[in-house]
């Protein structure tokens, strides 16, 4: 099946035949495109999965294209097991590079791209949704983010912000559809670029020792540069069909099209004049009109002077019109110059695309190393202004974080004056899983966020908001958070919770770091609490993740003291009167209470549905600790709380600031804290 365009909630489905599937089709597919005998080199040749799927995606791309695409020209294997998972709920949950509304930023993809060309977004991305189990490559990349932080970073963007989309033009060479302006584009980058990259990260040992791997995927053969130089126009128009695209000098035809075309008026006075001294007839005049073309016109009293290559053409009463042999091919010429001349550039055009061909591999190679380069500096200089560090890898299970933040949150705080507040997570084989308890708004979905995505950063190479990392290794980032129908496909909240929650539960490895937010809430409380405990207990016992298992069933709590994997975490809150004050601390421990009420009170909720919620709180509690079974929650709430905050209320408006000297001020107020609930 092929999803098509259409809009993102509910996409066209077109089917595709069966035959548009078959491996054998796509093993010959791909060895056409790859111009080799078998797929052994790739190790794609034992993977029939794989083959068929290509099969449909090549002949969907033949389809829209209009031919093959010569620009794919390498083959790599991605197996499930060299990448960390990260299925799609994960993706969408830890708004990776869209938000969970749909929208392209805030997200950590457009915090993090501050990328100078489309190639170094686009790499990014790539490394954003295909982190890497083995750390190899992670660890080069943090080398040369540091190589790149002490020196070289903003010189290498200045540079890469003038690089044409090498990735794209190749791609559109290879399809026979690149423009005359990507083409000059393409030369200034060859010419100018490629050397001041050179020269950039070879300046110093250090970044130059990090980047030769990437400096030698940059070498093209000269030749490519030379053809663009010598046959692309200086300044080509837009579009081929308007000419003036080729080079003046790289096609003698055109060359001599072009001089007709824009030097016809001159040509014939040369002619006249050259044909006046040739015959001695001083008044002969070179002329065209219409009807008849080019002729040169003689009078009558001259005509014996007329030489014998001189063809006659017309006789008009004083004159005669002749034509010679050079003005008829002048003629043949110059009239349809235009036509042959905007015919001939379209023709060596399309010889320039298939003389371009052979280079298409090498600068789609090239494309790749700016790519990576400007990946690179946009993660040196993220890490540089927001103040992040270089992630330690270990081979013992843990993710141990110091001070660390979720970096969008942070960036929105900021944005208000308001500052984030770090957080600590020590996860370890022995200490696996966390209950973390709270209230709402409190930052339990922040902190779990932000492990994950500070995890995930690690994992690509990057530098991570936190002041230490160390990370062992990870297979895997799960998560179920939040309550999303998704009734396109006929599936209910609560379902959504459970079968993400399936998923999980048959996948999580020790390796694997869990993020269950609220699972269970999509039911009734007693059902609820007993898969959640289910669950926590599933995980903490069998699949032995790294779990942060936020919850509000109070009683899970209780896990820790049964499980020796297990600890409780709070994020701490202190009420002020009948409000709730966030810290947004993540502490030890169970939290001391739940915040709903207040949390209701505060997203302005009216007083009196506040009130009567807060009388049957009371009432449960009591009821719960007297070990009856029975509460009244209708019973209309006393007046106590509403009178004692009309006296506070009732004193502040009696007080007439004007008229109180300094000292009865600081009295007044002291009078109002003693009586303030
Ligand atoms: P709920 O249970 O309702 O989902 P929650 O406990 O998961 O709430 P979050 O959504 O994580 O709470 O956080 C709520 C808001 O608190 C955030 O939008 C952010 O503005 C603020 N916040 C969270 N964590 C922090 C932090 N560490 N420092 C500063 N502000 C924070």
């Amino acid at each position: 099946q092929t999803a098509l365009a259409g809009s993102p909630q509910r996409p066209r489905i077109a089917l595709r035949p069966a035959w548009n599937f078959d491996a054998a089709l796509g093993e010959r597919k791909l060895c056409t495109l790859l111009q080799t005998s078998s797929l052994h080199a790739f190790g794609a040749d034992a993977l029939p999965a794989a083959q068929s799927a290509a099969a449909a995606l090549l002949a969907y791309a033949e389809h829209t294209q209009g031919r093959a695409l010569a620009h794919v020209s390498s083959l790599r294997v991605e197996r499930a097991n060299t990448l960390i998972d990260l299925p799609e709920a994960t993706r969408r949950n830890l708004e990776l590079t869209q938000t969970l509304r749909g929208e392209s930023q805030p997200t950590l993809l457009s915090l993090l791209d501050t990328c100078a060309s489309g190639m170094g977004s686009r790499m990014l991305r790539r490394w954003l949704l295909a982190p890497e189990r083995d750390r190899a490559t992670a660890k080069t990349r943090l080398a040369q983010i540091a190589a790149l932080r002490d020196g070289g970073q903003r010189e290498l963007a200045d540079v890469l912000r003038n690089v044409a989309d090498v990735e794209r033009i190749a791609a559109r060479i290879s399809l026979r559809q690149a423009r005359p302006r990507e083409l000059a584009a393409l030369r200034e980058t060859l010419s100018n670029a490629e050397q001041q990259i050179k020269q950039t990260v070879g300046q110093r040992s250090d970044i130059a020792s990090n980047f030769t791997p990437i400096a030698s995927e940059m070498a093209l053969d000269p030749a490519c540069a030379t053809l663009l130089a010598a046959s692309i126009a200086p300044e080509p128009a837009a579009i081929l069909r308007d000419g003036g695209v080729i080079a003046n000098g790289f096609d003698a035809e055109l060359d001599e099209l072009r001089g007709i075309a824009t030097n016809c008026d001159a040509y014939l006075l040369d002619l006249e004049s050259h044909e006046r001294e040739r015959t001695g007839i001083a008044n002969l005049r070179v002329q065209y009109n219409k009807v008849h073309g080019f002729f040169i016109e003689v009078t009558q009293g001259q005509l014996d002077k007329v030489p014998a290559d001189y063809r006659r053409r017309q006789t008009l009463k004083n004159a005669e019109r002749f034509l010679t042999p050079e003005l008829q091919a002048f003629e043949a010429k110059a009239l349809s110059a235009q036509e042959r001349s905007l015919a001939r550039e379209k023709l060596l055009y399309e010889q320039v695309l298939e003389q371009l061909q052979p280079f298409v591999a090498a600068l789609m190679r090239m494309a790749n190393a700016l790519g990576t380069l400007d990946a690179l500096q946009a993660l040196a200089e993220r890490s540089l202004s927001l103040n992040w560090c270089a992630p330690q890898f270990v081979a013992h299970p843990c993710i141990d974080i110091r001070q660390g933040r979720h970096p969008v949150v942070q960036a929105r705080l900021n944005e208000q004056a308001t500052s984030f507040m770090p957080n600590d997570c020590a996860l370890s084989a022995k200490h696996r899983l966390q209950i973390i308890t709270g209230p709402n708004m409190g930052g339990k979905s922040t902190y779990m966020r932000q492990v994950a995505l500070i995890v995930l950063l690690a994992s690509i190479g990057s530098f991570v908001p936190a002041q230490s990392c160390t990370l062992g290794p990870i297979d895997a980032i799960h998560t179920r958070i939040g309550a999303s129908d998704d009734l396109a496909n006929a599936q209910s909240t609560f379902m959504v919770e459970m079968s993400e929650g399936a998923q999980i539960l048959r996948n999580a490895t020790a390796q694997s770091l869990v993020l269950m937010d609220e699972i269970g809430r999509g039911t009734s409380t007693f059902d609820g609490l007993a898969l959640a405990s289910a669950i926590a207990t599933h995980l903490h016992d069998k699949n032995r993740s790294f779990t942060l298992f936020a919850t509000h069933y109070f009683e899970l709590t209780e896990l820790p003291a049964k499980h020796a994997g297990a600890v409780n975490m709070h994020v701490s809150a202190t009420e002020k009167g009948n409000d709730v004050v966030f810290l947004h601390t993540i502490e030890p421990g169970p939290a001391s209470k739940s915040y709903g009420v207040a949390v209701a009170k505060l997203a302005g909720m009216p007083q009196s549905v506040v009130s009567q919620a807060r009388n049957s709180l009371n009432a449960l509690e009591a009821a719960q600790q007297a070990g009856k079974a029975q509460v009244d929650l209708f019973a209309a709430p006393p007046e106590v709380a509403a009178s004692a905050e009309s006296a506070a209320e009732a004193a502040l408006k009696a007080i007439d600031p004007d008229a109180l000297s300094p000292r009865e001020a600081l009295e007044a107020l002291y009078r109002l804290k003693a009586i303030a609930p």
